[in-house]
């Protein structure tokens, strides 16, 4: 039987990506975004249903699930991949912009798994792949907020297994490093441009050299991750994907708190 997966944030990145493998593989996709009116390429697909999702939006989703289940009947693999990251101090955010990270990142996603999770339940199988980041493991500076988003998936995905295993239902969380997608173009969301000026010299020296941090364009690497994280039929709950997430998680792993610290602050040059 033909298999169904339904992922979130498809317009681009490795949204767009995990649509693409999972299509060339032979699964039927539902292939949710914001915007489906400014989609061309996706439509072309046989067996790839386009449809308009917003996570922040409950009617939305609700809509898609109804949709993709009239067209396919199924879903065994949900990937939560929609996000963004909110860049700058934390004391200079406003509170809408502390929400709004955690609406999209965080409630956004649990939205999304509840309005899926009946039809796993009903099935008695499925795989959840949340798609967490390196920074879902070790934190950088001026991050805080997008950390303590995706630190909050990794806890809420590893704790779920404990209610979904018995019901057959996987949880995966992909950990990419940095990749050259939307994420850090439209997806990046600068704060504190209102804040109190004390952050602001460190911060523009901070943007400054994220300019030339090492961004990978092998996006496909994260949807191979991915693929292979819904079809491996394995217990494995983290797959961090990239060199740089390979080799911050064993930093993280070998460092204590301070030692870390040292290695972080040295490498961002702050
Ligand atoms: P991307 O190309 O910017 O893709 C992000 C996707 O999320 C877009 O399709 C965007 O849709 C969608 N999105 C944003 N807000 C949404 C909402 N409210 N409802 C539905 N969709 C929404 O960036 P990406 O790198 O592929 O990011 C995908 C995931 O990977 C994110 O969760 C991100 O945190 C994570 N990640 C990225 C990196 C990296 O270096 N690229 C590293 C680690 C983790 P629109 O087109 O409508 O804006």
């Amino acid at each position: 039987m033909k298999k169904t997966v339904f992922i979130t944030g498809a317009s681009s990145g490795f949204g767009r990506e995990t649509v693409k493998l999972f299509h060339q593989k032979g699964w039927n996709v539902i292939a949710t975004m914001r915007s489906p009116e400014n989609e061309t390429e996706l439509f072309e697909l046989n067996d790839v249903l386009v449809g308009r999702l917003d996570v922040t939006d409950k009617d939305s989703i609700k809509s898609a699930v109804e949709q993709g289940m009239a067209k396919f009947g199924r879903i065994d693999v949900l990937v939560n991949n929609a996000g963004y990251g909110a860049l700058g101090a934390m004391e200079a955010a406003t509170e809408e912009q502390v929400k709004q990270q955690f609406d999209v990142n965080f409630f956004g996603l649990i939205a999304v798994t509840k309005a899926v999770l009946p039809v796993m339940r009903q099935q008695k199988s499925g795989v959840i792949i949340n798609v967490s980041s390196v920074g879902g493991r070790v934190t950088f500076p001026f991050a805080s907020l997008y950390h303590a988003s995706k630190f909050a998936v990794e806890g809420l995905t590893e704790s779920m297994q404990y209610e979904l295993n018995p019901l057959g239902i996987r949880m995966k969380i992909v950990e990419p490093g940095g990749y050259k997608t939307e994420f850090s173009g439209r997806s990046m969301t600068l704060i504190g441009a209102d804040g109190p000026e004390v952050y602001k010299e460190v911060f523009n020296k901070f943007i400054a050299m994220l300019e030339h941090w090492p961004m990978s364009e092998n996006i496909g690497e994260v949807a191979d991750v991915i693929y292979g994280a819904a079809t491996d039929g394995t217990e494995t709950l983290r797959y961090p994907v990239g060199p740089d997430a390979l080799q911050l998680v064993e930093a993280r792993r070998q460092m204590d708190d301070v030692e870390f610290k040292k290695m972080m602050t040295a490498q961002t040059a702050l």
